[in-house]
């Protein structure tokens, strides 16, 4: 992440779905949090699960802000987003992004 910049707490980029390795699990499941709650897994790769549509770990406080329940612990690809310096770093939908959604409405 770029040493300037500043998350406006819009929650956008915690609409995707990181890939969770296994190092990022350990992390995770040492806070106290059993697997099934965060971990998803399809097609053999393990993901933050998501619901309504964001990933299962994000929060919203009583101001509309959101947060990471698990920061001290989130993923590694959340810690480096956004790698760029950007006006607007809202990641856009892609065609994974709609992949996945179709594979969990598939079960
Ligand atoms: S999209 Fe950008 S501003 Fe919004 S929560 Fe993510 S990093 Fe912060
Ligand atoms: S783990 Fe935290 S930072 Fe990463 S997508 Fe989920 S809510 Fe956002």
């Amino acid at each position: 992440m770029p040493k300037k910049f500043i998350c406006k707490r819009c929650g956008e980029c915690c609409k995707s779905t990181p890939r969770l390795s296994e190092k990022d699990i350990k992390r995770i499941l040492a806070t106290g949090i059993s697997l099934n709650s965060f971990c998803e897994e399809i097609n053999g790769i393990k993901y933050m699960k998501n619901a309504n549509n964001q990933c299962i770990c994000l929060g919203t406080d009583e101001e509309g802000m959101h947060y990471c329940m698990i920061y001290d612990a989130r993923p590694e690809i959340c810690r480096q987003y956004p790698s760029e310096d950007i006006e607007d770093c809202r990641p856009k939908k892609t065609a994974f992004d709609r992949y996945l959604e179709e594979k969990r409405k598939d079960g």
